[in-house]
């Protein structure tokens, strides 16, 4: 991810991508020119990368030339397009191709034919590398196109966003969505995550999801998903990756205007975590932090059988169901510190200590990480 001005802006075509496309372009012309030596036309600022990386691949003598259109400022797209700058050759008879880095509404197009209207060019063809389908509002035919994209503000490969973003080698499309804050808590049963989510929520003004009182809720209100669960929850076993991946994204999704989550309970499994980088991806966000609260076994069936007393939850009530619990922790979850350390994304916190202690120490690695995105 990059940023831009204001902007957050990700990866969208990279720079192999771009070449094949260019290189395809570039036989394709040749292929339906010929003998003949044709004049390209690039429209500048955009489309200097295109032109130069084009000519590179061009098999045969051709001439380029330049003109110059003002074309964007900021994001939209500017309606009135100003004057040409540039044409000084006669172009009569000639075979023109105009070059292009991108075509949108095709406002640009408009003015290019007016102005070759009155030279006596042989044939006017127009090349882009990029097309949005969707926003083309214009007639003219366009003769070759390298990558068809939807209607999202791009930039890079000669693109700008403000005059930012020309000089990158791949192409970067516009976050959706502003920056958010998503944090994995992680830990053993018992490990205190519930008590820090709450702290945690209200500091940072994110939205808390523990799978388990999820779980718990549907239970105590019989709901279909509460029957189901409850047959894995009573053994302390998980409940299945596709019904707990379902529910998540469920809860998610009825927050729409969140700054950020906190996960509690979940990812449990590699299935689990990919479904969860997959959703965040698809809101232009992504996992900032699994944190981990690390607490020895034997405090953790202390702890839990202390709060077993007074929850009056079944799975806190009996010793061996919690040590099953902590086991399949280890067994099947303790695996994610593994995913998320090789995104270099886990950070483990001694979950030992005053609940203040504690809060404390999570909190320095959720600063951390907002100092780290420029937030
Ligand atoms: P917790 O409150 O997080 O300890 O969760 C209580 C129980 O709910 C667990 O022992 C599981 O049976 C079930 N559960 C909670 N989260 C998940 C999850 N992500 N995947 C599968 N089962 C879960």
């Amino acid at each position: 991810m990059i940023k831009l001005h204001d902007k957050y802006f990700k990866p969208f075509i990279s720079a192999k991508q771009i070449d094949e496309a260019m290189q395809r372009l570039a036989l394709q012309i040749a292929e339906d020119i010929g003998d003949e030596i044709p004049v390209f036309v690039g429209i500048l600022n955009g489309s200097f990368m295109v032109v130069s990386d084009f000519v590179k691949k061009y098999p045969n003598p051709c001439e380029v030339t330049f003109i110059k259109l003002a074309s964007y400022e900021g994001v939209k797209s500017t309606e009135d397009i100003q004057r040409l700058i540039g044409l000084t050759q006669d172009l009569t008879d000639r075979t023109v191709i105009i070059l292009e880095d991108i075509i949108d509404t095709g406002n640009t197009l408009h003015e290019v034919y007016r102005i070759f209207k009155n030279e006596q060019v042989k044939s006017l063809k127009i090349a882009t590398l990029f097309h949005k389908p969707e926003a083309y509002k214009k007639d003219f035919k366009l003769h070759y196109v390298g990558i068809e994209i939807p209607n999202k503000f791009i930039v890079g490969y000669g693109l700008d966003y403000d005059g930012l973003g020309r000089n990158l080698p791949e192409v970067y499309q516009i976050k959706e969505t502003q920056y958010m804050t998503n944090l994995v808590l992680f830990g053993p049963p018992g490990a205190g995550k519930g008590t820090q989510a709450n702290f945690l929520k209200e500091k940072y003004n994110l939205v808390h999801i523990s799978t388990g009182d999820v779980f718990r809720y549907n239970i105590k209100n019989e709901t279909a998903l509460g029957m189901l669960a409850k047959s894995y929850i009573d053994k302390g076993e998980l409940v299945p990756d596709q019904v707990t991946i379902d529910m998540l994204e469920a809860e998610v999704e009825k927050n729409t205007t969140a700054k950020g989550f906190i996960f509690d309970g979940f990812p449990r499994t590699n299935a689990q975590a990919d479904a969860l980088d997959a959703l965040m991806d698809s809101k232009d966000s992504q996992i900032n932090a699994m944190i981990a609260l690390e607490v020895d076994d034997e405090i953790l069936v202390e702890r839990l059988l202390g709060r077993g007393k007074t929850s009056g939850r079944p799975d806190d009530a009996d010793e061996s169901i919690i040590r099953n619990r902590i086991k399949e922790y280890y067994d099947k979850t303790a695996i994610l510190k593994d995913y998320y350390t090789a995104q270099d994304k886990y950070f483990g916190v001694d979950g030992v200590g005053s609940i203040d202690d504690i809060t404390l120490r999570l909190s320095s690695v959720i600063d951390n990480l907002q100092y780290e995105f420029g937030n």
